[in-house]
């Protein structure tokens, strides 16, 4: 609905239509503090700044990647889910718009249907389409010149990859090696011996969770008595013995009105008989690889319904009562009962780390080396660079260079692997996700020469919807600033938001008008900006109500729409676009502070200004955003030669003495090029 409405309302025109009048505009001299309303000095009339950019010759300078979701952007089979043909389908549509690259969601066979839980990292899913339909994919976007990206995700497998299947059945396994797994994950990380949480001590048991291996545990099985005493409901006991006796028919036991159950094995719920005064007894022939628990319901694990270790060293000698514990409840198991753990660190027993072992020696690691392999195997079918997710979670003390040692090694090893494969004149592109603000990014481009920076739209949605511009350029100058002290040729992947976040429209109130400032900011700024598939048409959605929500199939046919509309977003993000293809200094430039309108400035507090500069031609711009919903007038302080572009409301009248006064409505930028 809100896209819908978004869409009816008219964007401000883009004034495109070429000028005859080359006049250069006078510079005025720089405003007093409280500048005024009105044009000085005898001002006549307001007159719209017409843009008169260079003609683009077709060279994709400003290397934009599109990210789309292989699941969500364009189905060709009809059966609900995008796939690989479908998207060669619409490169035409990626094309017109100039971008360079497309990272594309994991192709992998997976669990899920978003893919980041792999569980072959040498096929295509079939739910995309076959090996075939990707090497048609390469060649058709390389031929429009084109990159593929591939998100890679090299943290964790899925708990179904066959590699992780087998280590958990066979503890002699060679894919053992490929995982972390302890039987008491808190002794082995203090004393060091986990290689991939090795640095930090016993604080590094908080880094992640271990789930049990069933199938792997030394079973205890045999004909046991449990007795409960539940005489002090605060510290209820339990107490085991071999037994000789006949088995109970837990079929035949009523448990009463506080009922206990012995839960063990293969989901076994199995009643207690009620002795009285708190006390309950059942005789089962036991079998369990994980030992057991105590439940007050069959149905709910909340409020206390579980009962058992307080924690998981706590184990149960037979014939001793052992006491229960409701809050940690871990598994009670018997004393010498050894039970295997492994490591996920996103706390979910759906995903198993990777064991990449110690890492100045990563590659040195069976895991290392099957990743690696299968990564080399889709620099071999033609994928030109990787996305790599999560990558602060591979190793997890943050105060060490973990991390960037393994991810540069990975990429000099993928980068050997590209130029073998006759890429001898270029590197492979690798972008790393660490999501987090800028501080924390700063480190990992030791490893990597890209990296997304998240801080760059944190800074960007504040300043919009709060109209305060002037601190902009400055907040995003000073992480670039971050970034060169580690690596000089840093790549910022600049970004509204992806596929993990709420989408931009529906932060920006699903506004035509913030959603176009919000593309102008990102497409004249300085980075290597990503453009999330259907932000271009300002599709909507939160994740309130599920990651689906941000996530949902290209719709297709707003695009047609758009695609007629001169005044559309799209139509702002095309010019833009073109923009930065056509001048070095919006590409690779870098931005610079402006002398008057900065973060010093507090009359102009919606403004934000900088230069955009190339070296290399000697090239600069001079780009002013209004970052408020109402007009702004000021000075023209700069020697401009010519406007290359204006979004929303964009003008300037020239007073008698020459100067010149520019008006920018809400929401509205000009890009000028200096003399
Ligand atoms: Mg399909």
């Amino acid at each position: 609905m809100l896209r819908k409405l978004l869409f009816l309302l008219p964007l401000l025109a883009l004034l495109l239509t070429a000028c005859g009048d080359d006049t250069p505009i006078t510079p005025a001299p720089a405003p007093e503090p409280g500048g005024g309303d009105e044009p000085s000095g005898g001002q006549t009339e307001w007159v719209t700044v017409t843009p008169r950019p260079d003609e683009w010759d077709g060279q994709r300078r400003a290397g934009i990647t599109y990210q789309l979701l292989v699941y969500s952007f364009a189905d060709s089979d009809g059966d609900g889910t995008g796939d690989l043909p479908g998207l060669t389908a619409r490169l035409d549509y990626l094309d017109r718009m100039g971008v360079s690259a497309l990272w594309l969601s994991p192709i992998h066979p997976a669990m899920s249907y978003h893919g980041y839980d792999v569980t072959d990292y040498t096929a295509v899913n079939p739910a995309f389409g076959s090996m075939a339909d990707f090497d048609r994919l390469i060649q058709e976007a390389h031929a429009r010149g084109i990159k593929v990206y591939l998100d890679f995700v090299l943290n964790h497998t899925g708990k179904d990859h066959p590699w992780f299947l087998e280590a958990k059945a066979d503890a002699d396994s060679p894919y053992r090696q490929y995982y972390t797994f302890s039987r008491d994950p808190e002794a082995d990380i203090a004393a060091g011996r986990v290689p991939m949480i090795a640095t930090e001590g016993a604080a590094g048991y908080q880094a992640g969770e271990w789930f049990n291996v069933t199938g792997t545990a030394s079973e205890v099985s045999g004909r046991f008595r449990f007795r409960l005493d539940w005489s002090d409901p605060k510290a209820p006991t339990v107490t085991v013995d071999e037994w000789d006796g006949p088995a109970d028919d837990p079929s035949g036991i009523d448990p009463g009105l506080e009922p206990r159950y012995l839960y063990y094995g293969d989901a076994l719920c199995l009643p207690f008989r009620p002795l009285g005064e708190g006390r309950y007894e059942l005789i089962v022939d036991f079998a369990s690889q994980w030992g057991f628990l105590i439940r007050t319901s069959t149905t709910s694990w909340d409020g206390g319904t579980k009962w058992g270790a307080p924690s998981a060293s706590d184990k149960l000698t037979l014939g001793q009562p052992f006491t229960l514990d409701s809050g940690t409840a871990a598994d009670i198991l018997f004393a010498d009962q050894a039970l295997w753990k492994y490591h996920s660190a996103f706390r979910t027993d759906w995903f198993a780390d990777l064991n990449y072992g110690p890492a100045t020696q990563c590659d040195r690691s069976p895991a290392y080396r099957a990743v690696a392999d299968a990564a080399g195997g889709w620099i071999q079918r033609g994928a030109d660079g990787f996305r790599l997710d999560a990558v602060k979670h591979i190793y997890h003390n943050a105060a060490t260079d973990e991390n960037p040692t393994f991810l540069r090694t990975f990429y000099d090893d993928m980068n050997a692997r590209y130029h073998a494969a006759g890429h001898a004149d270029s590197d492979i592109y690798m972008v790393g996700e660490v999501l987090s603000e800028h501080g924390e990014v700063a480190p990992y481009y030791a490893g990597l020469p890209a990296l997304f920076e998240f801080s760059f739209w944190y800074r960007l949605e504040y300043a919009i919807n709060n109209g305060m511009g002037r601190y902009f350029a400055k907040d995003i100058m000073g992480y670039r600033d971050e970034y060169q002290a580690v690596r000089p040729d840093y790549i910022a992947a600049t970004k509204l938001t992806n596929h993990d976040e709420d989408r931009a429209a529906s932060l920006l109130s699903a506004s035509a008008d913030k959603c176009r400032l919000a593309a102008a900011v990102l497409l004249t700024a300085s980075g290597t900006p990503y453009i999330y598939y259907g932000e271009e048409l300002g599709v909507t959605g939160t994740k309130q109500q599920g990651d689906e929500n941000v996530r949902q199939p290209m719709p297709w046919t707003d695009v047609d729409t758009q695609e007629a509309d001169p005044h559309s977003l799209l139509s702002a993000y095309r010019t833009l676009i073109e923009l930065r293809n056509t001048y070095p200094a919006l590409a690779t430039g870098r931005m610079e502070r402006h002398p008057v309108y900065n973060d010093a400035n507090a009359t102009y507090n919606q403004l934000s200004a900088w230069y955009m500069a190339d070296d290399a031609s000697g090239q600069r711009l001079l780009v002013l955003h209004n970052f408020g919903p109402s007009a702004t007038d000021l000075p023209l302080t700069d020697a401009v030669q010519r406007p290359l572009a204006a979004l929303g409301t964009v003008q300037q009248s020239t007073a008698s003495d020459g100067t010149t006064q520019l008006r920018l409505g809400g929401y509205a930028s000009v890009v000028y090029l200096l003399e």
